[in-house]
């Protein structure tokens, strides 16, 4: 009988060891089966993130177009509307005899009228024919107008009424004027009270 005891002891220890281990290994497997899983969660959400991101960028540049139509709209209001009178011979005079002949001996206080019977003024003021008086004119890369003198009928003629007579305080700075060559355009008119 003393040999069947250390036996006993044997088989259970066994048995206890075997349970445990059993217990350990499947605690083990089932925590490693858990890592794996979220790792490969994790790497999925990476790997979605790096195809989803260029995704986003494709819409952005779609926002900048807006602004520029605005200035170009801006541009097309402002522009004034004109009527283009085509070339003109653009000449200049002033109140002397000179430029005036008789008309420059009939002035009893001094003040030059034209024939529109309004003072003329510098830079304002112009001689041209077939337009009626207080029609504004724009020539181009000079400045606005008003008609309110005529010339002489033999000048109007001599340009086919394609002149324009600019009105000059002095005589100097009407030579220097010259004759010049440029394009005309009719802005409107002048409203009378
Ligand atoms: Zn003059």
């Amino acid at each position: 009988m003393s040999y069947s005891k250390p036996m006993r002891v044997n088989y259970k220890r066994l048995l206890t060891t075997w349970i445990i281990s059993l217990i350990i290994t499947s605690v083990i497997t089932a925590v490693i089966t858990i890592l794996i899983t979220k790792d490969k969660d994790a790497e999925a959400t990476e790997v979605d993130a790096i195809f989803y991101t260029p995704k986003v960028q494709e819409t952005e540049p779609s926002i900048s177009p807006i602004p520029t139509e605005s200035p170009i709209e801006d541009l097309i209001v402002e522009e004034p509307a004109m009527t283009e009178l085509g070339e003109y011979t653009i000449t200049a005079y002033c109140p002397c005899e000179t430029c005036c002949g008789i008309w420059a001996k009939n002035r009893p206080n001094g003040i030059v009228y034209g024939a529109a019977g309004i003072e003329l003024q510098e830079g304002y003021s112009v001689a041209a024919p077939g337009l009626p008086f207080g029609t504004i004119l724009y020539i181009e890369g000079l400045d606005e107008y008003v008609v309110e003198d005529r010339p002489v009928s033999w000048v109007a003629e001599k340009y086919d009424d394609k002149i324009v007579d600019i009105y000059f305080l002095s005589h100097d700075d009407a030579l220097e004027f010259g004759l010049q060559h440029r394009t005309v355009y009719l802005k409107g008119e002048i409203q009378d009270d």
